[in-house]
């Protein structure tokens, strides 16, 4: 029996927000005094230049979805807000008593947990806070993760005032059983009604989130939600797999059997049939599962190949240094990655002892510069290439490797360089594994990725 590509190639395998991927960060080298190094470097190298970036964790969120693959604590106590926006205020303190001049904020993102778990006033107060001991960069770029059931209008005028003109709600998928399942039920006149709040505000990027794969998830779901997403035409769009890791999240994915979830060729036609019916309207593809209209950012990053990809996601806008403030954020500086602990109890008690609250990290060798700077390439312009600087002595084994993946047709190899043909977008993580030396050699001991298609 002939089988598909999609049962051929749909193997566990990371998504490459970071190379090396956090599994294999050797974190038997990394030490604070590296990381403070590393970041004072590149700090130098960044801020006057193009500024620095700040990524802050919020964590708190009212209710459990059981789809959720994000760092986060659950509670309806918003007594814990004080408290917390204190902590990552100290952080930054910490952060600027180690720079050796006033930081230029090029961008900041707020994610979660859920951002708008926090009063206007709280927000208001963290973002006063952080600027009190920065300057904006001329053409600086703040963005935040609204919840669509508790953002509300006085969030997004605030935070607009603030200088926020990006937001991205999640929306995952409209229809009823698949809320439920997922436990997070959201009305589309909830989505509608922020989307036009915001429009009517002037942010100029608003995104939705949208998940496919999800349990009890149909073709007619899909079409759907692509529909009523059309008509709020937001500007950018993630159309992304559900990652389902239950093994490694918990009770957080246990809200379902396996099979309730799509698979293999349903789980791809999901895909596709959402992807046609972007494009249709008038939305382009971005990198891995990203959507943008031609007057979004996202787009003419691309198109000026200034795409970048971190553990946010895309973005349009790079600085080598981004801080992560807030419990479980990872900071990277291009040289190393450093990730704060993932217990707010221990992040609270290191800041006490105005420690920063680092508890892993690594540092990156030579070689995976070079493998970082090709995984980068592919994951956001669908081609690398080498020259003598991205020349490393694995090429060859790396061909060998993709000889299987050329014959299918998903990459065609030129003298120098691969490309990722159109039949091969799906399967970018595919491609982008052979050039993964950590994984080729050592598999992971247990399985700690979803699956890649
Ligand atoms: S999906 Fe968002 S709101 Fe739901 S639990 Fe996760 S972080 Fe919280």
């Amino acid at each position: 029996m002939k089988i598909s590509l999609t049962q051929k190639y749909n193997v566990p395998g990371p998504r490459y927000t970071s190379y090396p991927t956090v599994p294999y960060w050797n974190e038997s080298d990394f030490t604070d005094q590296k990381w403070i190094a590393s970041f004072q470097k590149a700090f130098l190298e960044s801020n006057s230049q193009n500024g620095i970036s700040l990524y802050i964790h919020l964590p708190f969120c009212e209710s459990m979805c059981t789809f959720c693959g994000c760092n986060k604590r659950i509670t309806k106590n918003h007594s814990v807000e004080e408290t917390y926006i204190n902590a990552v205020l100290k952080e930054w303190d910490l952060y600027c008593q180690l720079l050796p001049e006033k930081p230029i904020i090029k961008e900041i993102h707020l994610g979660g947990g859920t951002p708008t778990f926090f009063s206007i006033q709280n927000l208001e107060f963290l973002i006063n806070g952080i600027l009190s001991k920065a300057n904006k960069a001329d053409n600086y770029e703040f963005s935040f993760e609204g919840h669509p059931n508790n953002t509300t209008y006085e969030h997004l005028k605030k935070l607009y005032d603030l200088g926020f003109r990006r937001v991205s709600f999640g929306v995952q998928d409209y229809a009823e059983k698949v809320q439920k399942a997922i436990h997070r039920i959201q009305p589309f006149h909830n989505v509608a009604k922020v989307t036009f709040w915001a429009k009517e505000i002037g942010y100029t990027s608003i995104g939705h989130d949208i998940i496919f794969g999800l349990p009890f998830q149909t073709i007619e779901n899909v079409i759907d939600t692509i529909e009523k997403t059309n008509s709020l035409k937001p500007d950018r769009l993630a159309f992304y797999s559900y990652a389902h890791v239950p093994w490694i999240k918990g009770n957080g994915q246990r809200g379902f059997n396996d099979e309730n979830l799509p698979k293999d060729a349903e789980k791809r036609k999901l895909y596709e049939t959402g992807k046609q019916m972007l494009s249709k309207n008038g939305y382009h593809e971005i990198g891995m599962d990203h959507f943008a209209l031609a007057s979004d950012s996202l787009y003419k990053a691309t198109t000026n190949k200034e795409l970048h990809r971190n553990f946010m996601g895309y973005s349009a806008s790079k600085t080598q240094l981004m801080i992560g403030l807030g419990v479980s954020s990872i900071s990277d500086s291009w040289y190393s990655f450093a990730q704060n602990t993932k217990s707010i109890e221990e992040y609270y008690q290191l800041l006490e002892e105005n420690k920063l609250p680092v508890v892993k990290g690594h540092i990156l060798n030579d070689e995976d510069l070079i493998i970082r700077k090709h995984i980068l390439n592919l994951t956001c312009e669908f081609e690398t290439s080498w020259n003598n600087e991205l020349y490393f002595k694995e090429i060859p084994a790396v061909l060998e490797h993709l000889k299987e993946i050329e014959k299918d047709q998903l990459i065609t190899v030129e003298e120098n360089k691969i490309k990722i043909t159109a039949a091969g977008r799906p399967f970018v993580r595919n491609i982008c594994m052979a050039f993964d030396l950590h994984l080729k050699r050592k598999s992971p001991e247990t399985n700690l990725f979803s699956m890649t298609v």
